[in-house]
């Protein structure tokens, strides 16, 4: 008999073997177990600092009685009012368990080994692991002043590069793209590869010099928007997100997805959450006026802070990383070290609540004093 002591043996690629899982955060309660500390606050993952919409809440509630039915495997609802909200067809969306799933779809669909998907680094973490996983090659542009190096990675564009990963707001920076560079980027580009521009962030954005994606795919089928109930409309925890797109990349989009990829529960909160003005409204509001302190704060304290248009700060602090967030656990403030974005001296906060982001900055000061 096959017993446990008995090593399996198949074959799995080198580029699985070698593949680094994303680093999860810490949940909070394993903070307060393991560290002993009260009340801890998570300042790590981007979430938004108000909680849910409560549209969306009393819409879930009322759901669960159709919890025995599978969801609507077309999302027709949520399509179709994102559709209009949008000005485009439903045909030009796809739904995804997260906008991850949107980046897994268009990776699972357009890249192969052999052939090539452009980011930059850092950004999005997710990028670079999916492309990975179906053994497609990763051409990373480094970021330059912090933003999208556009020329260079018009440059690195090859017969074989099929995606092109652009997060705007750049995730860890919070940097956008500068609409005049991106049209000059655009007017550079063969046509056998899709641009995709990751507006997670989108909705905090202050300036209004970058370029929003689902203007551009109007005019331009290579143009790709994805946007997510996870950050703005603080949904993260029901995995909701759609991608803009032509009809064509969408439909090849609709072949790879799992039928019921959207629970019902995510589609009634999304559509719920659009409706829901006042708490986006509140959101980006608080966010602002975080940033705003925390910007003041920071600098005070004799941070690099750079110029973020998202709920996070990405700040220099001149020293190990891991070891100030280690220390700030300590103090119960969970931020996110860098390092696996490749900025060993780096952390990343995200904005939070008032009471939230003073004692963020009261933590970090007492971390940062205690030398190094
Ligand atoms: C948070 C984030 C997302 C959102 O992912 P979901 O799967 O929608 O939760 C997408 N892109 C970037 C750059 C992000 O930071």
């Amino acid at each position: 008999m096959f017993n446990k002591s008995r090593p399996l043996s198949f074959e799995v690629p080198e580029y699985l073997t070698s593949l680094v899982p994303y680093p999860p955060g810490k949940p909070l309660e394993e903070l307060e177990r393991e560290y002993g500390v009260k009340d801890p606050i998570k300042l790590a993952s981007n979430e938004n600092l108000l909680g849910p919409s409560s549209k969306a809440r009393k819409a879930i509630k009322n759901a669960l009685s159709s919890l025995h039915r599978y969801p609507d495997g077309s999302g027709y609802y949520l399509k179709r009012k994102l559709a209009g909200l949008l000005g485009v067809s439903s045909e030009e969306i796809v739904l995804g368990n997260g906008s991850n799933e949107l980046i897994d779809f268009l990776i699972r669909v357009f890249i192969r080994p052999g052939y090539e998907a452009i980011s930059s680094d850092p950004s999005f973490l997710v990028y670079c692991k999916m492309v990975q996983a179906v053994g497609g090659s990763n051409v990373v542009i480094p970021l330059s002043g912090y933003r999208h190096d556009l020329e260079n990675i018009s440059r690195a564009v090859t017969p074989k590069t099929r995606l092109i990963f652009l997060d705007n707001p750049n995730n860890p920076s919070g940097t956008v793209i500068h609409r005049a560079d991106f049209d000059a980027f655009l007017e550079g580009l063969p046509d056998h590869l899709l641009v995709v521009l990751d507006e997670a962030y989108m909705e905090f954005v202050r300036t209004e010099h970058t370029p929003k994606a689902v203007e551009y795919m109007k005019q331009d089928r290579r143009v790709i928007g994805l946007r997510t109930f996870s950050k703005a409309y603080g949904l993260a925890g029901l995995r909701v997100g759609y991608g803009v797109m032509d009809r064509e990349p969408a439909k090849y989009l609709e072949r790879v997805r799992q039928p019921f990829n959207v629970n019902t529960m995510a589609q009634v909160g999304a559509l719920a959450a659009l409706d829901d003005h006042q708490h986006l409204k509140k959101t980006v509001d608080a966010v602002r006026q975080g940033m705003d302190f925390l910007t003041e704060k920071l600098e005070e304290l004799g941070c690099r802070v750079m110029p973020s248009e998202a709920n996070f700060i990405l700040i220099d602090i001149d020293r190990d990383a891991k070891m100030v967030y280690e220390k700030m656990l300590r103090e119960g403030v969970i931020v996110r070290a860098m390092t696996a974005y490749g900025l060993p001296n780096h952390i990343r906060i995200t904005v939070g609540l008032p009471e939230e982001n003073l004692r963020c900055i009261e933590a970090l000061q007492k971390v940062l004093r205690n030398g190094r």
